[in-house]
């Protein structure tokens, strides 16, 4: 649909804008991801300098013909051994440089202290505070990553069979998305069956699916760099009484806190929602995790849907919501959806089935 170049003066502009908030005259960009979220430039040395009246890309031999043709209207800039990065920020005159401090090594920045003629502060997060809010072509890349992890859940329902190892099913699982257009995966796809499932983050193991598991997948793939998330569960045969509880609660806790989902509200209390459920039918203190996390360029951003959340969810924000009960010993359910904030409630994005699909 969009074309990113359209989007990319306008991200730089922001953080450009950024630089009169942190009182400073130059920005230094050099987390790679928020990189390609201001330049849509994929390299393994690269930096972008914003000044405001000049913005740069700044990168080696390697990147210099890509970063001339970038279309985000940067100034590209080469840099080799013997004019490096810190000649080119003190070649600006700039008097005082913002750094992301989370993301720079302590040798680097001892470098850039002896170095820089001038003062150097934490940029604070200033374009995580942007990614935040998705634009509409990052709202389109989720929703086209959502969809083929639908199509995939639709593959996983009618190819997994009793007798299938848990590791096979997972690379069947990447094999189908990659296939279909990903670039990759989200995360390592989370493929565990029976006792196993009551591991929120186990990995596929060896042990194959037999009547009476309940088989937890939870996986995501990328599509034009943005994630998918989402978690289903399959059951094989017929569930037991217990099985069949577990899963109607989290699924009332999931649906329930869907519902409570809208610009305006508390991350703490859309999380609460759901806890208060599962808390309610008594195995509270078996979800032991937070409700949520934001998605985007990265898997796991801001905001987070947990106890401590203190976000305020406003339009365009992308977030999990995804309750789970994990009985040690027994089995686990998590259903799991990605949505997007709207002005009022959400857009889920997800459309695979919740009921409880026996196979
Ligand atoms: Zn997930
Ligand atoms: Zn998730």
């Amino acid at each position: 649909m969009n074309n990113l170049n359209f989007f990319l003066p306008e991200r730089i502009r922001k953080a450009a804008a950024e630089k009169y908030a942190l009182g400073v005259e130059g920005v230094l960009i050099s987390k790679p991801v928020n990189v390609v979220y201001l330049s849509d430039f994929k390299s393994s040395n690269c930096y972008i300098l914003l000044t405001g009246k000049e913005n740069f890309l700044i990168t080696d031999f390697r990147y210099i013909e890509a970063a001339e043709n970038n279309g985000a209207g940067l100034t590209p800039v080469k840099i080799d051994r013997s004019f490096t990065v810190f000649d080119f920020i003190n070649s600006t005159g700039i008097r005082s440089l913002a750094v992301e401090e989370e993301e720079i090594t302590y040798s680097f920045f001892k470098e850039l202290s002896s170095k820089f003629r001038g003062t150097i502060k934490s940029a604070g997060g200033l374009t995580e505070k942007l990614r935040i809010i998705k634009d509409d072509y990052e709202m389109d890349c989720l929703k086209r990553a959502e969809a083929l992890g639908d199509e995939a859940f639709d593959f996983l329902t009618d190819f997994v069979k009793e007798g299938m190892r848990e590791k096979d099913i997972a690379f069947e699982l990447e094999y189908f998305m990659r296939s279909r257009g990903a670039e990759g995966l989200s995360f390592d796809s989370i493929v565990v069956s029976g006792k196993r499932s009551s591991m929120p983050h186990g990995m596929p193991s060896e042990k194959k699916i037999e009547k009476g598991d309940f088989i937890t997948f939870d996986f995501g793939c990328r599509v034009d760099g943005y994630c998918s998330d989402m978690t289903r569960n399959l059951l094989v045969g017929e569930p037991s009484k217990e099985q069949e509880k577990v899963y109607n609660i989290v699924k009332e806790a999931q649906s329930a806190a869907l519902e409570a989902v809208s610009s305006g509200k508390n991350a703490a209390d859309i999380d609460m929602t759901a806890r208060d459920i599962i808390k309610y039918y008594g195995y509270g203190e078996y979800f032991g995790h937070g409700l949520g996390h934001g998605v985007g360029l990265e898997i796991h951003e801001a905001p987070t849907l947990s106890p401590g959340g203190n976000e305020i969810l406003k339009p365009g924000m992308a977030v999990t919501v995804e309750p789970g009960i994990y009985l040690p010993g027994k089995f686990g359910v998590r259903i799991e959806d990605l949505v997007l904030v709207k002005e009022t409630g959400c857009e889920v994005l997800s459309s695979s089935n919740k009921e409880l699909i026996i196979i």
